[in-house]
Protein backbone atom coordinates (compact mmCIF):
# COMPACT_ATOMS: atom_id res chain seq x y z
CA UNK A 1 0.00 0.00 0.00
CA UNK A 2 2.49 2.22 0.79
CA UNK A 3 4.57 1.20 -2.19
CA UNK A 4 1.87 2.38 -4.20
CA UNK A 5 1.34 5.62 -2.56
CA UNK A 6 4.42 6.22 -3.29
CA UNK A 7 4.40 5.29 -7.07
CA UNK A 8 1.58 7.50 -7.13
CA UNK A 9 3.01 10.49 -5.50
CA UNK A 10 6.19 10.15 -7.98
CA UNK A 11 3.59 9.75 -10.80
CA UNK A 12 1.71 13.25 -9.67
CA UNK A 13 4.90 14.37 -9.43
CA UNK A 14 6.37 13.78 -12.98
CA UNK A 15 2.74 15.08 -14.29
CA UNK A 16 3.47 18.48 -12.59
CA UNK A 17 7.17 18.80 -13.58
CA UNK A 18 6.29 17.91 -17.27
CA UNK A 19 3.43 19.56 -17.79
CA UNK A 20 4.40 22.98 -15.42
CA UNK A 21 0.85 22.32 -13.66
CA UNK A 22 0.12 24.73 -10.61
CA UNK A 23 1.39 23.02 -7.57
CA UNK A 24 -1.30 24.58 -5.64
CA UNK A 25 -3.30 21.67 -8.13
CA UNK A 26 -0.77 18.77 -6.92
CA UNK A 27 -1.60 19.52 -2.82
CA UNK A 28 -5.30 19.58 -3.50
CA UNK A 29 -5.07 16.07 -5.34
CA UNK A 30 -2.99 14.93 -2.83
CA UNK A 31 -5.37 16.15 -0.03
CA UNK A 32 -8.09 14.38 -1.61
CA UNK A 33 -6.26 11.32 -2.43
CA UNK A 34 -5.12 10.66 1.38
CA UNK A 35 -8.91 12.08 3.04
CA UNK A 36 -9.94 9.33 0.85
CA UNK A 37 -7.74 6.72 2.23
CA UNK A 38 -8.12 8.46 5.61
CA UNK A 39 -11.83 7.90 6.13
CA UNK A 40 -12.10 4.71 7.99
CA UNK A 41 -11.35 4.76 11.62
CA UNK A 42 -12.46 0.65 11.39
CA UNK A 43 -11.45 -1.57 8.69
CA UNK A 44 -12.17 -5.46 9.74
CA UNK A 45 -11.07 -8.10 6.95
CA UNK A 46 -11.71 -11.75 6.76
CA UNK A 47 -11.49 -11.95 10.43
CA UNK A 48 -12.23 -15.59 12.20
CA UNK A 49 -12.26 -16.36 15.70
CA UNK A 50 -11.67 -20.16 16.79
CA UNK A 51 -11.80 -21.85 19.89
CA UNK A 52 -10.00 -25.22 20.41
CA UNK A 53 -12.19 -27.60 22.93
CA UNK A 54 -10.26 -31.09 23.71
CA UNK A 55 -9.42 -31.95 20.09
CA UNK A 56 -12.51 -29.93 18.43
CA UNK A 57 -12.55 -26.68 16.64
CA UNK A 58 -15.35 -24.27 17.36
CA UNK A 59 -15.22 -21.04 15.12
CA UNK A 60 -17.34 -18.14 16.60
CA UNK A 61 -16.78 -16.44 13.92
CA UNK A 62 -15.68 -16.88 10.44
CA UNK A 63 -14.45 -14.46 7.70
CA UNK A 64 -16.02 -11.08 8.66
CA UNK A 65 -14.91 -7.75 7.11
CA UNK A 66 -16.33 -4.58 6.79
CA UNK A 67 -15.29 -0.74 7.36
CA UNK A 68 -16.41 1.90 9.45
CA UNK A 69 -16.04 5.57 8.45
CA UNK A 70 -14.75 8.06 11.45
CA UNK A 71 -17.99 9.77 13.53
CA UNK A 72 -20.16 7.42 11.96
CA UNK A 73 -22.45 4.53 13.85
CA UNK A 74 -22.55 1.07 13.65
CA UNK A 75 -25.19 -1.81 15.31
CA UNK A 76 -24.20 -5.34 15.51
CA UNK A 77 -27.25 -7.24 16.14
CA UNK A 78 -27.75 -11.43 15.97
CA UNK A 79 -29.07 -14.08 18.63
CA UNK A 80 -27.22 -14.97 21.50
CA UNK A 81 -24.23 -16.89 21.27
CA UNK A 82 -23.73 -14.94 17.71
CA UNK A 83 -20.55 -13.66 18.41
CA UNK A 84 -21.45 -10.57 19.09
CA UNK A 85 -19.03 -9.52 22.06
CA UNK A 86 -16.19 -11.51 20.40
CA UNK A 87 -15.88 -9.46 17.42
CA UNK A 88 -16.45 -6.42 19.43
CA UNK A 89 -13.57 -7.66 21.95
CA UNK A 90 -11.09 -8.29 18.34
CA UNK A 91 -11.97 -4.73 16.78
CA UNK A 92 -10.98 -3.28 20.41
CA UNK A 93 -7.88 -4.72 20.50
CA UNK A 94 -8.62 -6.83 23.64
CA UNK A 95 -8.56 -10.34 22.01
CA UNK A 96 -6.23 -11.65 19.27
CA UNK A 97 -7.87 -13.02 15.98
CA UNK A 98 -7.46 -16.63 14.46
CA UNK A 99 -6.56 -15.19 10.84
CA UNK A 100 -7.77 -12.05 9.31
CA UNK A 101 -7.01 -7.99 9.96
CA UNK A 102 -8.09 -5.50 12.13
CA UNK A 103 -7.38 -1.70 11.32
CA UNK A 104 -7.66 0.95 13.96
CA UNK A 105 -7.29 4.44 12.88
CA UNK A 106 -5.20 2.78 9.96
CA UNK A 107 -2.97 0.95 12.21
CA UNK A 108 -3.20 -3.05 12.01
CA UNK A 109 -3.48 -4.52 15.42
CA UNK A 110 -2.23 -8.01 14.69
CA UNK A 111 0.82 -6.38 14.31
CA UNK A 112 0.94 -5.21 17.69
CA UNK A 113 2.05 -6.87 20.98
CA UNK A 114 0.02 -6.69 24.28
CA UNK A 115 1.49 -3.47 25.31
CA UNK A 116 0.85 -2.08 21.76
CA UNK A 117 -2.61 -2.52 21.71
CA UNK A 118 -2.93 -1.24 25.54
CA UNK A 119 -1.24 1.76 24.59
CA UNK A 120 -3.84 2.24 21.59
CA UNK A 121 -6.56 1.25 23.69
CA UNK A 122 -5.84 4.09 25.67
CA UNK A 123 -5.51 6.64 23.09
CA UNK A 124 -8.28 5.94 21.00
CA UNK A 125 -11.03 3.69 22.63
CA UNK A 126 -13.60 3.65 25.29
CA UNK A 127 -15.78 0.45 26.38
CA UNK A 128 -19.06 0.44 27.56
CA UNK A 129 -19.94 -3.03 29.19
CA UNK A 130 -23.60 -4.56 29.91
CA UNK A 131 -22.69 -5.09 33.29
CA UNK A 132 -20.89 -1.60 34.17
CA UNK A 133 -17.75 -2.69 35.33
CA UNK A 134 -17.23 -0.28 37.59
CA UNK A 135 -14.46 -0.49 40.34
CA UNK A 136 -16.21 -1.38 43.33
CA UNK A 137 -13.69 -0.06 46.00
CA UNK A 138 -13.87 3.26 44.06
CA UNK A 139 -16.66 5.91 44.40
CA UNK A 140 -18.11 7.39 40.90
CA UNK A 141 -15.75 10.24 40.98
CA UNK A 142 -12.90 8.19 41.38
CA UNK A 143 -14.02 5.60 38.50
CA UNK A 144 -14.36 8.48 35.91
CA UNK A 145 -10.95 9.69 37.04
CA UNK A 146 -9.15 6.37 36.60
CA UNK A 147 -8.35 6.72 32.52
CA UNK A 148 -7.86 10.56 33.26
CA UNK A 149 -4.96 10.22 35.77
CA UNK A 150 -3.68 7.12 33.58
CA UNK A 151 -3.14 9.67 31.05
CA UNK A 152 -1.49 12.01 34.05
CA UNK A 153 -4.05 14.81 33.60
CA UNK A 154 -3.81 17.41 35.92
CA UNK A 155 -7.05 18.23 35.82
CA UNK A 156 -8.65 14.25 36.41
CA UNK A 157 -10.68 15.66 39.48
CA UNK A 158 -12.08 18.97 37.39
CA UNK A 159 -12.64 16.96 34.25
CA UNK A 160 -14.28 13.89 35.93
CA UNK A 161 -16.99 15.97 37.83
CA UNK A 162 -17.87 17.79 34.87
CA UNK A 163 -18.63 14.59 32.88
CA UNK A 164 -20.73 13.15 35.64
CA UNK A 165 -22.44 16.60 35.99
CA UNK A 166 -23.07 16.19 32.15
CA UNK A 167 -24.29 12.83 32.67
CA UNK A 168 -26.67 13.81 35.50
CA UNK A 169 -24.92 13.03 38.23
CA UNK A 170 -23.54 15.72 39.97
CA UNK A 171 -25.28 15.16 43.19
CA UNK A 172 -23.53 11.01 43.43
CA UNK A 173 -20.03 12.16 42.84
CA UNK A 174 -18.95 9.84 46.38
CA UNK A 175 -21.20 7.35 46.01
CA UNK A 176 -19.94 3.85 45.31
CA UNK A 177 -21.14 1.89 42.81
CA UNK A 178 -23.24 -0.39 45.19
CA UNK A 179 -25.11 2.56 46.33
CA UNK A 180 -25.84 3.37 42.84
CA UNK A 181 -28.99 2.20 40.35
CA UNK A 182 -28.34 -0.06 37.51
CA UNK A 183 -28.83 2.87 35.46
CA UNK A 184 -26.67 5.03 37.30
CA UNK A 185 -24.00 2.95 37.42
CA UNK A 186 -24.32 2.44 33.75
CA UNK A 187 -24.01 6.53 33.79
CA UNK A 188 -20.95 6.75 35.31
CA UNK A 189 -19.47 3.72 32.98
CA UNK A 190 -20.49 6.47 29.78
CA UNK A 191 -18.86 9.16 31.95
CA UNK A 192 -15.89 7.05 32.47
CA UNK A 193 -15.74 6.00 28.65
CA UNK A 194 -16.01 9.34 27.03
CA UNK A 195 -13.40 10.79 29.70
CA UNK A 196 -11.17 8.87 27.45
CA UNK A 197 -12.15 11.65 24.49
CA UNK A 198 -11.77 8.33 22.55
CA UNK A 199 -11.90 8.26 18.38
CA UNK A 200 -14.20 5.29 19.09
CA UNK A 201 -16.56 3.77 21.58
CA UNK A 202 -17.56 -0.13 22.34
CA UNK A 203 -20.69 -0.70 23.97
CA UNK A 204 -21.35 -4.24 24.20
CA UNK A 205 -25.52 -4.48 25.02
CA UNK A 206 -25.20 -1.09 27.45
CA UNK A 207 -29.21 -0.83 28.13
CA UNK A 208 -29.46 -4.96 28.75
CA UNK A 209 -29.63 -4.51 32.35
CA UNK A 210 -31.99 -1.14 32.35
CA UNK A 211 -35.81 -1.49 32.19
CA UNK A 212 -36.76 0.41 29.31
CA UNK A 213 -37.17 4.07 30.96
CA UNK A 214 -33.99 3.81 31.95
CA UNK A 215 -32.39 2.03 29.03
CA UNK A 216 -33.70 4.97 26.46
CA UNK A 217 -32.36 7.52 28.52
CA UNK A 218 -28.61 5.88 28.54
CA UNK A 219 -29.01 5.42 24.79
CA UNK A 220 -29.94 9.13 23.93
CA UNK A 221 -27.06 9.91 26.41
CA UNK A 222 -24.86 7.83 24.25
CA UNK A 223 -25.80 8.92 20.78
CA UNK A 224 -25.44 12.61 22.59
CA UNK A 225 -22.12 12.39 23.46
CA UNK A 226 -20.98 10.30 20.71
CA UNK A 227 -22.65 13.33 18.67
CA UNK A 228 -20.62 15.71 20.56
CA UNK A 229 -17.14 14.62 20.51
CA UNK A 230 -17.64 12.93 17.21
CA UNK A 231 -16.73 9.89 18.09
CA UNK A 232 -17.56 6.91 16.36
CA UNK A 233 -19.63 4.33 18.12
CA UNK A 234 -19.93 0.25 17.51
CA UNK A 235 -22.68 -0.88 19.18
CA UNK A 236 -23.86 -4.18 20.08
CA UNK A 237 -27.95 -4.89 20.69
CA UNK A 238 -30.59 -6.80 21.02
CA UNK A 239 -33.26 -3.96 20.79
CA UNK A 240 -33.69 -3.68 16.26
CA UNK A 241 -35.69 0.22 17.08
CA UNK A 242 -31.74 1.06 18.37
CA UNK A 243 -30.11 -0.51 15.40
CA UNK A 244 -31.98 1.32 13.07
CA UNK A 245 -30.67 4.39 14.61
CA UNK A 246 -27.28 4.00 13.45
CA UNK A 247 -25.76 4.48 10.23
CA UNK A 248 -24.84 1.08 9.36
CA UNK A 249 -25.88 -2.42 10.71
CA UNK A 250 -24.35 -6.01 10.33
CA UNK A 251 -26.58 -8.58 11.66
CA UNK A 252 -24.52 -11.76 12.45
CA UNK A 253 -25.98 -15.43 13.00
CA UNK A 254 -22.92 -18.41 13.75
CA UNK A 255 -20.04 -15.55 13.70
CA UNK A 256 -21.51 -14.88 9.60
CA UNK A 257 -22.31 -11.26 8.72
CA UNK A 258 -25.73 -12.75 7.31
CA UNK A 259 -27.13 -9.00 6.29
CA UNK A 260 -25.81 -5.64 6.25
CA UNK A 261 -27.12 -2.25 5.92
CA UNK A 262 -26.35 1.16 4.85
CA UNK A 263 -29.29 3.39 6.43
P1 LIG B 1 -22.74 -13.13 21.82
O1 LIG B 1 -22.08 -11.94 22.40
O2 LIG B 1 -23.28 -12.91 20.43
O3 LIG B 1 -23.81 -13.68 22.71
P2 LIG B 1 -20.17 -14.40 22.18
O4 LIG B 1 -19.26 -13.66 21.29
O5 LIG B 1 -20.09 -14.10 23.63
O6 LIG B 1 -21.66 -14.30 21.64
O7 LIG B 1 -19.87 -15.95 22.00
C1 LIG B 1 -19.91 -16.60 20.73
C2 LIG B 1 -19.60 -18.06 20.89
O8 LIG B 1 -18.26 -18.23 21.29
C3 LIG B 1 -20.44 -18.74 21.95
O9 LIG B 1 -20.86 -19.98 21.46
C4 LIG B 1 -19.49 -18.94 23.11
O10 LIG B 1 -19.80 -20.08 23.83
C5 LIG B 1 -18.14 -19.05 22.42
N1 LIG B 1 -17.03 -18.54 23.24
C6 LIG B 1 -16.88 -17.27 23.66
N2 LIG B 1 -15.75 -17.12 24.39
C7 LIG B 1 -15.17 -18.36 24.41
C8 LIG B 1 -13.96 -18.88 25.00
N3 LIG B 1 -13.14 -18.11 25.68
N4 LIG B 1 -13.71 -20.19 24.80
C9 LIG B 1 -14.53 -20.98 24.09
N5 LIG B 1 -15.66 -20.55 23.50
C10 LIG B 1 -15.99 -19.25 23.66
MG1 LIG C 1 -22.42 -10.86 24.17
Amino acid sequence: MFLSILTFEIFLQSIIKNTKLNPLLFLFKRDKFFSLKDMNILSVENLSKTYRSGNRELTVLDQVSFEVEQGKTLSIVGPSGSGKTTLLGLCAGLDVASSGSVRMDGKALENMNEDQRAGIRNQLVGFIFQNFQLLQTLTALENVMVPLELKKRKDAKDKAKELLVKVGLGDRLTHYPNQLSGGEQQRVSIARAFANEPKILFADEPTGNLDTETGEMVENLIFKLNEEQGTTLILVTHDLELAAKTHQSLHIKGGKIQEATHG
